[in-house]
């Protein structure tokens, strides 16, 4: 009898246990797909899964040597898009710029407005087969298990790309002609140089388009974040602007028995860890302040009463946003040393010793607004500062928050993910979409895709994978938001 309790017992604290981790907000919640009243496409999640797996099976890696880039893998990976999506490339006219990136033009009927521009990128960052990698399942297999179609790419940016190109196939073949204008800027470097998306922004330049809207990654709706353990969709209405400089310090070299009193490795030393007790200004901007807003209702009682009063507790909200790197990293322009080289023998003197620092630029900064403030605080004319590369990448305008675009986007999700909360955001690294301000301002960095923030570090990390009933409704979501951008009024 008593056994029978005790097995009782725990049967029930087991159930109970289950019950809790499945209950919404404990664990991944996700809401049900689609709004009252809102018609979706079915799609059907195996079929989709399918493709983006088949997909990751393309190598189109991105590798820092230009040498390693593999031309064939590319071409085949095209004829595959091709092959797999014909209605959607009988309904652009589709041209290749800069050797692979792709630019596909489905015209609208009405040439008075302005275009919507739909990004993806085609390259994928290197991964390792090897079986002592970490990888659970080899990265380039596309193998389906467990509810996720894993490899590298099944996000970045081949979640984006195929299901883009899944909603648009599925739209060309409804018989769908639209009013605007739509185009999709597939480059293929993002994850190097961005030579592609940049000769595409060129190209639109040239012609003096002016898009409604960019639309690139950048964002998705994320779950058990710090600010919100529920579904936020985050949307990229900003992005920070990066420069690497290398300082050089010279000095005399000779034996290491008489040195001078200033070393070239002193005083590059000096000079880093000047810049590091430099930091730049840390501040809640107008992005950030709507951000934190957006996610107030999640908050408790003494966190909301806080992002809703920031002229009283800014700096307190601010202090308690340093404590994380994420979130310093918004406030303000970060400093990272990532490189150092000096010396070869332990008993010479270098007569050069110099470091890489890179910079992210908040908006409130520009490219030469750090050159200045590095050269001030390091207050040592001996010391070189030069650009890394050809030139820096100031930060991007703020997109329109609220209104416009944003709006557009921001009743799709309301539609495809009730329940989901709406907030900006801006995002940290870089896209291709950058390139974009050259011909508009309105650039929203946001894939329909949902992702815990537990797996974040699986992108350009180990065991990437994307969900497959997620994969499916993101189709969903691109379906709805492409019908709606072809038919959007001014
Ligand atoms: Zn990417």
């Amino acid at each position: 009898m008593k056994k029978i309790l005790i097995a009782g017992g725990l049967v029930i604290v087991a159930v109970i246990a289950i019950v809790l981790v499945r209950t919404p907000g404990a664990g991944k919640s996700q809401p049900e797909p689609g709004a009252p009243g809102i018609a979706l496409i079915s799609v059907n999640p195996d079929e989709t899964a399918a493709h983006l797996a088949q997909a990751v099976r393309f190598r189109t890696v991105s590798t820092q040597d230009p040498s390693g880039f593999d031309a064939a893998v590319f071409t085949a990976f095209q004829s595959w898009l091709r092959e797999t999506y014909p209605h959607f490339y009988n309904a652009v006219s589709s041209q290749t710029i800069d050797g692979f990136a792709q630019l596909n033009i489905w015209q609208g009927s009405d040439p008075s407005l302005d275009p919507v521009v739909f990004m993806a990128h085609q390259d994928v960052v290197p991964a390792s087969d090897a079986p002592d990698s970490g990888w659970e399942k080899p990265p380039f297999a596309g193998i389906i298990e467990d509810g996720f179609i894993w490899g590298r790419g099944s996000i970045d940016d081949k979640g984006a790309l195929i299901g883009l190109l899944e909603a648009a196939d599925r739209l060309a073949a409804s018989g769908y002609a639209p009013k605007r204008t739509l185009m999709f800027a597939f480059g293929h470097n993002e994850e190097v140089l961005g030579s592609g998306a940049k000769a595409i922004a060129a190209h639109l330049k040239s012609r003096g388009i002016h898009p409604y809207a960019v639309i690139d990654e950048g964002g998705a709706i994320t779950t058990g974040m710090p600010d919100a353990k529920g579904p936020v969709a985050r949307i990229g209405v900003a992005e920070k602007g990066y420069v690497t400089l290398i300082l050089t310090a010279r000095a005399k070299g000779g034996h290491s028995s008489t040195p001078p009193t200033r070393t070239a490795i002193g005083a590059l030393s000096k000079a880093i860890a000047a810049i590091e007790a430099h930091p730049f200004e840390q501040k809640i901007d107008p992005v950030i302040a709507k951000m934190l807003r957006a996610t107030a209702t999640e908050q408790p009682y003494m966190g909301r009463m806080a992002v809703s009063n920031l002229w009283l507790f800014g700096p307190l909200v601010t202090a308690k946003m340093q404590k994380s790197q994420a979130g310093r990293a918004m406030l303000g322009t970060t400093i990272a040393p990532t490189i150092i080289k000096a010396g070869f023998k332990e008993n010479a003197l270098p007569r050069e010793a110099s470091a890489f620092v890179n910079f992210r630029i908040h908006a409130r900064d520009s490219v030469q607004g750090v050159i200045d403030h590095v050269k001030a605080t390091i207050n040592d004319p001996a010391i070189e500062i030069k650009i890394a590369g050809t030139e820096g990448t100031e930060p991007s305008p703020v997109s329109q928050v609220g209104t416009g675009p944003y709006a557009w986007i921001s009743s799709m999700v309301a539609d495809v993910f009730p329940g989901t909360l709406i907030a900006p955001n801006v995002v940290l690294g870089g896209t291709d979409s950058r390139y974009f301000a050259l011909v508009t301002d309105d650039i929203y960095r946001f894939a329909p895709f949902t992702f815990d923030a537990s797996d974040f570090s699986r992108i350009h990390g180990l065991n990437e994978r994307m969900g497959v009933a997620d994969f499916a409704h993101g189709v969903q979501a691109y379906y709805l938001m492409l019908e709606r951008a072809g038919t959007l009024e001014k």
